[in-house]
């Protein structure tokens, strides 16, 4: 499972870079924005170009939250310098139980230029963190792309991490392809009913699966380097909820089933009611443990044996 060292191809972007492929991919995303929005799959009839805003809440410039180490994210990210967090304000997903609400629903964070994306993205590395973790990335691409071809030209060298919600759209991953090393899709839900009900969001399920087949295409399951840390691949999230919202045993299944049983799955248990939960008394508690345990087992008696709590 273990990747080469890093070359001078590796991150994948400066292999884009020195071909000019890079450049001609921002052309393409800051198409993307306008007159109709194809950013992510709601498509809404708004021209960001413009600077007006759909869903998300997010115009013309991206909404930085905040960034730097972060030491909360799994071993092969955080390794021990951290993993470089950035925070983009706006989502779009309205879950009624996020657990950042503040950033993605209420949207506290500045507009940023592509210019001072990039001068963050360098803050990041000169901090010592391994990777760049794009937190919340689905409605934002093109203001990435912007901003990564700026920051190449300074000097930035990390491999990028798409930490994604699998909400996204297909326009947005392809010219991702050979940008990002490592895709870090969270697949919250195996029925769209439920997507819906809490996450407002239409066909969840279909549109999640087909994005997480196009990231694995793209990458394959996740390779790490003689370091222990993440190189390429996918590193795949899926938080169990109360009463089995999240749909967790069909959600294992497609990855082992249609992904790969090498897959890194990080299976986590650390909902707890938050933002608008107590609304829906379902979502309004904690998840029984003896559940998650059973779902722990279940993985392992699809063939899942890498990630947590599997072993790394
Ligand atoms: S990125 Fe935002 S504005 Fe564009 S389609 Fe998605 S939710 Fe709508």
């Amino acid at each position: 499972m273990d990747a080469q060292p890093p070359t001078r191809d590796y991150p994948s972007y400066l292999l884009l870079y020195r071909s000019g492929e890079l450049e001609r991919r921002v052309a393409q995303a800051r198409a993307l924005l306008g007159p109709t929005c194809r950013v992510c799959p709601r498509g809404c009839r708004v021209d960001r170009s413009r600077d007006e805003q759909g869903e998300c809440g997010v115009g013309r410039h991206a909404l930085l939250s905040s960034y730097g180490p972060h030491f909360g994210e799994e071993p092969v990210l955080r390794g021990w310098r951290g993993s470089g967090t950035v925070f983009f304000a706006g989502c779009n997903l309205h879950c009624v139980y996020c657990q950042n609400y503040d950033i993605s629903q209420l949207r506290h964070g500045r507009p940023v230029s592509p210019e001072g994306l990039a001068r963050v993205f360098m803050e990041v590395q000169s901090q010592g963190c391994h990777n760049l973790n794009l937190v919340t990335p689905s409605h934002v691409v093109p203001q990435i792309l912007e901003a990564l071809l700026v920051a190449v030209e300074m000097g930035f060298r990390l491999p990028l991490v798409y930490n994604t919600s699998s909400y996204d759209s297909l326009h947005s991953l392809r010219l991702l392809d050979g940008v990002v090393d490592i895709y870090m899709p969270d697949l919250k839900y195996s029925d769209s009913t439920l997507a819906l009900r809490y996450s407002s969001v239409k066909s969840y399920w279909d549109v999640a699966t087909r994005m997480m087949h196009e990231m694995h295409r793209q990458t394959g399951a996740l390779a790490t380097g003689r370091d222990g840390l993440a190189m390429r691949g996918l590193l795949i999230r899926h938080l169990v909820l109360p009463e089995d919202i999240a749909g967790s045993e069909r959600a294992l299944e497609f990855i082992v089933r249609e992904l790969s049983p090498h897959s890194y799955v990080n299976l986590m248990d650390q909902y707890r009611p938050a933002y608008m939960a107590g609304q829906h008394p379902e979502l309004g508690r904690f998840p029984d443990l003896g559940r998650y345990y059973e779902m722990v087992e279940y993985a392992r008696s699809l063939g899942i044996h890498r990630g947590i709590p599997f072993g790394q």
